[in-house]
């Protein structure tokens, strides 16, 4: 049954038979240890938060028809804003505003829920030929990330859902396993379906220790779609960690500063040095370009 580690990450797509369930299934090993690569100061209860966000905007992303899907966890929670990206071709990238802050295990496990407090989701679709991206918000339901998503769904779409995201993390606190499953029930989907879903949730394993055992996407559709026939759909995009940022993109961010703020800026040994909150990268904007950019703020002032 345990299989060697795809070399690639790849979110699966499913339709039934019946055309009226919709089904997307995402292992991504390699992805997950990017992320933590990129942001090496995360806790473990912070890498779990940001790794099962992950998973659902790669999910949500795959349903799309094309473009962006962001979600953006606004909680009172310690670790603070969590925002993570994922396109239709499989681009990622996220941050999370308190990534060192930790919490105590709560009943052997670790308090996602807790980390992410009480507050707003906020999902933004954008599609390349919209002008403006679609925003839904809901209520963080429970803060575990994977009933919120199903929450969002039913509230903002309209649409049943079962969304089920394992991991697991190591007690280095690195992340050696993520998976995940989003069932939707569309229009025309009969009781039957419900019924068989409901039960096939209700036995399921865990899906982190089907990770853990070495399963993989089959051992997941084997668990919770039993009794539902499925054909794949082709999606053949790979997972990868990627930035957008861009040096011109910091000097554009300076022009919405104050005159104040630039010449502060000027003050500096250094000039402006900035940090991609996503990828850290390093950025910096000496100060002859500095005061290029200062001119430019002064004349867009005095139109
Ligand atoms: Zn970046």
């Amino acid at each position: 049954m345990s299989q060697a580690l795809p070399n690639h990450d790849i979110v699966k797509k499913y339709l039934s038979k019946s055309g009226t369930v919709r089904v997307s299934c995402v292992i991504a090993q390699q992805l997950i240890a990017e992320l933590q690569n990129v942001h090496p100061n995360m806790s473990p209860v912070a890498s779990v938060a940001m790794g099962r966000a992950t998973l659902s905007a790669c999910l949500l992303a795959s349903q799309a028809k094309n473009g962006k899907t962001g979600l953006h966890f606004q909680g009172n929670g310690p670790i603070g804003e969590l925002f993570v990206e994922a396109s239709f071709e499989g681009s990622v990238r996220g941050y999370i505003a308190n990534p060192q802050f930790d919490l105590a295990l709560k009943d052997g496990k670790i308090d996602v829920s807790s980390a992410i407090g009480v507050g707003l989701l906020n999902v933004v679709r954008t599609l390349p030929y919209q002008k403006q991206p679609f925003n839904g918000t809901v209520i963080i339901k429970t803060g575990e990330i994977g009933s919120d998503i199903a929450w969002y769904l039913q509230q903002s779409h309209q649409i049943p859902s079962v969304v089920a995201l394992g991991e697991h993390i190591n007690e280095y606190g690195l992340l050696t396993a993520a998976g995940g499953l989003i069932i939707e029930l569309m229009p025309g989907h009969t009781e039957q379906e419900i019924k068989t879903l409901e039960e096939n949730v209700k036995n399921a394993k865990e899906l982190s220790k089907i990770l853990v055992d070495g399963g993989g996407e089959q051992e997941i559709l084997e668990e919770f779609l039993k009794g539902i026939e499925l054909m794949e759909i082709e999606h053949e995009h790979e997972l990868s960690y990627s930035c957008t940022c861009t040096q011109e993109k910091v000097e554009r961010s300076i022009l919405f500063l104050s005159e104040n703020d630039i010449q502060e800026l000027l003050a500096r040994e250094n000039g402006a040095e900035v940090t991609c909150e996503f990828c850290s990268k390093q950025y910096s904007v000496d100060k002859s370009r500095l005061t290029e950019l200062l001119e430019e703020v002064r004349k867009n002032a005095l139109h």
